[in-house]
């Protein structure tokens, strides 16, 4: 069974956004997921669906896709090449046949959409929560002005490349010992552009870009956390025949904090404090993003207890409510004592007696039976 092409079956021409792609996508998938259509051949269909998303919505396997279709040019019959076979009849049924699938022309003039750039952005834990907004200086490739991006020395311009009639691509026959089979591959005359260019302009070299320091300015939005990230629309390297300018995607690195530490929205906070306090029980100052607040210690609190600061914690980077803060009390034993505090604890131990109250005969039975392993 040959291969239907990508864009059928999303049901789009070639030149689709990536929105027209995901929403075709969310569409069908519903359409044709097995667990709502029972038809015999949906299972099938999602399959091929899920594929054909899987290489359109990834630019990478997109461009791929639009220069060779289904076949994999590092496999199979590589190598050789160079001969142009253009206006050869006949040979697309060959490959057709034997592919499975049909190579995709590709218009090297048509317009195409820039690449996306990817930025990693360091950040301070109070800026992720709070957010910030900043300049950043992102290298990227711009057109070039000397030449307006045709990358041919001003005066003169390119020409269409005679190998390839401007098709950017070339068939080649090879023999093989299943027969003739010819390969379409990228004209490397002209590297696919479908143009020769005599007299390359002297600040590009003939690229049409250059490499520049671009400043953007970037709102960071307040709660975002480590390793999300943000899409700024249309900031990437500059489209390729006219077309659109790709995306920029901030991903933001979030330095860790001296105290607090965060999981989602909520915070934690370990807190020190003294056994008198934990004895007699206290009021303390905590420390909160929003500054000190009073947090009430009951007498009796032990090590490892839990309390909770309901609102306190990080704003919801999307809107959906606040995160609390969480803090878990630690009772520090002193290492150092002088000599009037060991008076005053062993008067302490004679008035109390040497075994805590949750050492009970209980206890000492299960330690007896956890050293005989029972
Ligand atoms: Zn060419
Ligand atoms: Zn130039």
């Amino acid at each position: 069974m040959s291969k239907r092409d990508y864009y059928e079956v999303l049901g789009l021409s070639e030149g689709a956004s990536k929105e027209e792609i995901k929403k075709a996508y969310r569409r069908l998938s519903k359409k044709y997921h097995p667990d709502i259509n029972k038809a015999e051949d949906a299972a099938d269909k999602f399959k091929e669906l899920k594929e054909a998303y899987e290489v359109l919505s990834d630019d990478q396997k997109r461009a791929h896709y639009d220069q060779f279709g289904h076949t994999n040019p590092n496999q199979g019959f590589g190598g050789g090449g160079g001969a142009g076979f253009d206006g050869f009849g006949g040979f697309e049924d060959i490959f057709s046949s034997f592919f499975g699938g049909g190579g995709r022309r590709r218009d090297p003039n048509a317009p195409r959409q820039g690449n996306d750039l990817q930025y990693t952005m360091t950040i301070t834990f109070n800026e992720a929560v709070f957010g910030k907004e900043t300049d950043i200086e992102i290298p990227r490739e711009e057109t070039c002005d000397t030449c307006a991006g045709s990358g041919a020395k001003p005066g003169t311009k390119p020409e269409t490349c005679h190998h390839c009639k401007g098709a950017g691509q070339l068939n080649v026959e090879q023999q093989t010992p299943f027969g003739r089979i010819v390969n379409r591959r990228v004209c490397h005359y002209c590297e696919g552009t479908g143009k020769l260019i005599k007299e390359k302009c002297g600040t590009c070299g003939g690229a049409g870009k250059v490499k520049k320091r671009k400043k953007i300015h970037v709102n960071i939005p307040a709660g975002v956390d480590d390793g999300q990230q943000m899409r700024v629309s249309g900031q990437g390297e500059p489209g390729i025949n006219g077309g659109p300018a790709g995306d920029l995607y901030i991903a933001f690195r979030v330095r860790a904090h001296e105290i607090f530490e965060r999981s989602g929205d909520d915070i934690h906070l370990d807190m020190p404090i003294t056994f008198v306090q934990a004895a007699l029980g206290d009021e303390l100052e905590v420390p909160t993003i929003y500054g000190k607040v009073k947090l009430k210690l009951p007498a009796g609190t032990q090590s490892g207890a839990s309390f909770r600061l309901k609102g306190k914690g990080v704003r919801n980077v999307q809107g959906y409510g606040t995160g609390d803060q969480h803090i878990k009390v630690r009772v520090v034993t002193p290492k150092k004592l002088t000599d009037a505090q060991k008076k005053l604890l062993r008067e302490f131990a004679d008035l109390s007696g040497t075994v805590p109250d949750e050492q009970d005969e209980g206890f000492f039975e299960k330690f007896k039976r956890a050293f005989k392993g029972e």
